[in-house]
């Protein structure tokens, strides 16, 4: 379980479930959690470098157990995508997400974040709906299009498909899109080419040695000048130290997000950061 300093996850062991053969209970329990209104939303900034103004917002979510505590996505996401109710999930995921990006942009104006992040799963993209989905939540939130970003792994649309028509299809109503996790799954620099990409989010993995001598710099620094070359903006991921951000920006890097700007909060506590009432 991948546990983070000032988040509580607790009492959920995922090796207990997969041992007891528990993997369908897991299932079922998701049902129940999304049933019961289990799912929470947590929201953290992408800042620009060098100053940590905040610029966009990642939703990520999070499930509110009642006896196994906070439990990671890490530990769901796969189940839920197994057994199909990520669709649901994933639609209530967005819609949640588009209904705080609006009130945020209702409460604060031009304070509030430009651009917020969702993430969307393999299984979803593989829906032939998805993009209607899509339209709808923004047609229902009265949302801008280009406000709005979807993060797709390199992996789910690697194999082009229903899940490249998809991308392709939101893209086209104005919807950004978002390489996550790039440098780590199927990558490719020709993928930046069929793919319509908008934003590049440069893996953790490449940030955390990124100020270390010699050949640690290499890929973060082929990264950020492949996304200018190509017009995208990068985002560099997982940024923990003011070190790490300054060796970024020397690269080229302008956009940034990691515990080092801010952790994942609920909205009040985001809202709260960004009217400086509780500074980063
Ligand atoms: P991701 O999309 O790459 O999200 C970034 C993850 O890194 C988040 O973990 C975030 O809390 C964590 N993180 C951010 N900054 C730092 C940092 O400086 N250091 C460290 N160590 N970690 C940092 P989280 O929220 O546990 O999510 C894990 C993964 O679960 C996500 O990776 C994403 O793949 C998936 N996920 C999360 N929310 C959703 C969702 O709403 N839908 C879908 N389909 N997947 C989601
Ligand atoms: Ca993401
Ligand atoms: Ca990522
Ligand atoms: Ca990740």
């Amino acid at each position: 379980a991948a546990k983070e300093a000032g988040e509580p996850y607790r009492w959920y062991h995922p090796d207990l479930d997969r041992r007891a053969g528990d993997e369908a209970r897991l299932g079922a329990d998701l049902r129940i959690a999304l049933n019961e209104g289990q799912f929470r939303l947590v929201y953290q900034p992408i800042v620009d470098l060098p100053d940590g103004r905040i610029r966009y917002v990642e939703s990520l979510v999070r499930w509110e157990h009642p006896v196994r505590g906070l439990v990671s996505p890490v530990d769901f996401i796969p189940a839920a995508e197994q057994n199909g109710l990520i669709v649901e999930l994933g639609e209530w995921i967005l819609r949640t997400t588009c209904d705080q990006f609006m009130r945020w942009q209702q409460e604060h104006g031009a304070a509030a974040p430009e651009r917020i992040s969702v993430n969307v799963s393999a299984r979803q993209l593989a829906e032939p709906g998805f993009a209607q989905v899509v339209a709808d939540v923004l047609a229902a939130t009265g949302m801008r299009p280009d406000h709005l970003i979807v993060e797709v792994t390199e992996t789910a649309v690697f194999g082009g498909g229903v899940a490249l028509q998809t991308v392709n299809d939101i893209h086209a109503r104005g919807v950004r899109i978002a390489l996550d996790d790039f440098g780590t799954g199927h990558s490719s620099l020709g993928l930046l080419q069929t793919v319509p990409v908008d934003v590049l989010k440069v893996d953790k993995s490449f940030v955390d040695n990124v100020t270390m001598a010699g050949r640690h710099a290499v890929i973060p620094t082929v990264l950020i000048q492949a996304s200018d070359g190509l017009g995208l903006s990068a985002v560099a991921e997982g940024v923990e130290t003011a070190e790490q951000a300054a060796e970024l920006y020397r690269l080229g890097y302008r956009l940034a997000q990691g515990y080092h700007f801010g952790k994942p909060v609920a909205a009040p506590d985001f809202a709260a950061r960004r009217t400086g009432l509780n500074p980063v």
